[in-house]
């Protein structure tokens, strides 16, 4: 760090993204990608976009804000597009807490709202998981604090029910209560419905999971039309061209093909099914999955030892210092094939590590 770097953030722990190598080719199941691409429609709609590249993109989003909000029955009104869902939970730290509303989160989760935190100096909360890694609602309730739950919860990939998250809501009627879908459509229920309900929820969503496209980095939230435009203040005041337009050209293709994105999702969660199985059979602990990864620890496996060995055989899977998960390896699910290989460089660490 510079003697010019800003004082106020001298102590920012940035967030540590997944590997991404370039230098060699991995079965990589590290960053909760898709492993299957785009719809073809996603493809010829950015091929075809017409607005030329020397005009900036339609600030108001309006056709791609059209389909994402008619995709779940609700107005545009209620409806925002960012930059990856990151940049929407970066909005709602710097739109919803303050002194008097710091952030609270669980102390495993989303590794992101810490630094959202930090980023915007607002103090926050660390609220323990159970024994078991599940979130307890009772833990939030009448907090007063705004809050951000992931679910289902990421890295353990644990969610909650509607009703769990509706009475976090309803406990906590004078703080913005978020809830962070991006692995929603693998198995769990969304809160979307109670949008109308309540106009302290906001739901925000991601197209880099469930969807196939975390390269082109699109995210969206859905709430009552006042929490949006409270949203819109801040993404106006920062970058009102979020989006470009190749994004929304792929994004509105994508959306017309929601048969290819329902069969993608039934693919993994079919692919997670059986690698829980095989996890198993071979000792492990699988903590249960509404996700596309799975959360995983063996008795007897160091959980970095196991990371940098199948790392070495040209495997990567996602490990975490935190001290609570340290034993654990966060799995992402990949084709058949892929989770084939997987389980085959797992065999032959299992029988080198010597029985
Ligand atoms: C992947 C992920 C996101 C953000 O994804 P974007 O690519 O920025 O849309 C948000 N929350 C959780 C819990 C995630 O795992």
């Amino acid at each position: 760090m510079t003697q010019f770097f800003s004082k106020r953030l001298s102590s920012l722990t940035p967030y540590t993204p997944g590997e991404q190598p370039v230098d060699k080719k991995y079965v990589k199941l590290n960053t909760n990608e898709n492993p299957y691409p785009p719809s073809k429609k996603a493809l010829d709609y950015a091929a075809a976009y017409t607005r030329s590249l020397n005009l900036y993109p339609d600030p108001v989003c309006g056709s791609l804000i059209r389909s994402i909000a008619a995709s779940e029955g609700l107005t545009p009104e209620e409806t925002i597009v960012t930059n990856g869902s990151d940049e929407i939970l970066n909005f709602a730290f710097l739109a919803f807490c303050d002194d008097e509303r710091p952030a609270a989160f669980a102390d495993i989760t989303y590794g992101f709202y810490p630094v959202f935190a930090q980023l915007n100096r607002i103090a926050y909360t660390e609220i323990p998981l159970k024994d078991d890694f599940t979130i307890d609602p009772a833990d939030y309730y009448g907090l007063g604090k705004t809050i951000f739950i992931a679910n289902p919860n990421a890295p353990t990939g644990i969610p909650l029910s509607t009703e769990q998250i509706e009475s976090i809501l309803k406990s906590n009627p004078d703080n913005v209560v978020v809830v962070d879908e991006a692995y929603v459509d693998f198995g769990a229920e969304s809160c979307i419905s109670l949008i109308r309900k309540y106009d302290n929820l906001l739901v925000t969503r991601t197209f880099s999971k469930s969807r196939s496209m975390a390269g082109v980095r699109l995210g969206y939230g859905f709430a009552c039309p006042a929490l949006i435009r409270d949203l819109n203040t801040i993404r106006y005041s920062t970058n009102p061209y979020n989006i470009n337009n190749m994004t929304m050209s792929a994004a509105i293709g994508m959306l017309n093909d929601p048969e290819y994105t329902r069969d993608c999702i039934e693919k993994i969660i079919r692919t997670r099914q059986a690698a829980a199985a095989s996890f198993e059979k071979l000792g492990f602990e699988v903590l249960p999955s509404g996700t596309n990864f799975l959360f995983v620890r063996h008795p007897q496996l160091d959980g970095e030892s196991l990371y940098l060995q199948l790392k070495e055989k040209g495997v990567l899977v996602r490990h975490f210092t935190l001290e609570r998960i340290r034993d654990f390896n966060r799995v992402t699910i990949g084709t058949d094939e892929e989770m084939n290989i997987l389980f085959e460089k797992i065999r032959e660490i299992m029988g080198g590590a010597g029985k």
